[in-house]
């Protein structure tokens, strides 16, 4: 055993609430329905946010306001990060959401993450989104791949989540941390897990079961 790694997703679960879907409602891209349908099972993340924001005119400097205003981040995570480079642990973010609102995010809180994000452009219109590590894979089965990669390489892991894309990571996941539509669904499957409130108790665990 070489001990913990830690992967986890962004939107809702890094942040109180999904970056994205905030975007689009606060300036009327999106309605709720179409967002709440976003969430079914059946719906790949990654095409949504495509179709969402094509027909988003918003300009990086309004994305970057709104991230320094507007999102609220999950208590203990900047903690968690430095406890994660003090102590060795691999700590990674897998996500549907993108560059566009992540950097300026990191920039807010001053830390440096191993990330994947999708790559927003803004183009005429609107912005284009594109998912240069998602080559031959879904992002639910590519949030899956980066837990079954430490634990190949000998880690067990920790996952934190929030969505039904996070379900296949927190199915192998060692240790599971869950917020909203997740922890629901893990309670339906009996998948072990606890409810995500503060990256403070992850912190703690690794400590204690290292
Ligand atoms: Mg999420």
């Amino acid at each position: 055993m070489k001990g913990w790694a830690a992967v986890s997703d962004f939107d809702g679960t890094i942040t109180l609430r999904d970056v994205g879907d905030h975007l689009l409602l606060h300036y009327g891209f999106a309605d709720r329905k179409t967002i709440e349908e976003s969430y079914s099972l059946k719906v790949k993340v990654e095409d949504f946010m495509k179709k969402a924001f094509a027909g988003a005119a918003l300009s990086e400097e309004v994305i970057a306001d709104f991230v320094r205003k507007k999102v609220r981040t999950r208590p203990g995570f900047r903690e968690f990060i430095l406890f994660c480079e003090a102590g060795g642990v691999p700590f990674e973010i897998a996500s549907g959401g993108v560059d566009l609102y992540a950097d300026p995010f990191f920039r807010k809180h001053g830390v440096e993450v191993k990330s994947f994000f999708g790559k927003a452009k803004v183009v005429k219109g609107g912005i284009r989104i594109t998912y240069p590590f998602l080559r031959r894979t879904n992002l639910s089965a590519f949030k899956a791949s980066r837990v079954a990669r430490f634990q190949r390489a000998g880690r067990k892991v920790v996952f934190f989540g929030d969505g039904p894309n996070d379900l296949k990571a927190a199915c192998l996941a060692d240790k599971v941390y869950a917020a909203g539509r997740l922890l629901k669904l893990c309670r339906e499957r009996n998948i072990p897990a606890e409810p995500l409130v503060s990256y403070a108790r992850a912190a703690a665990f690794i400590r204690k079961n290292a």
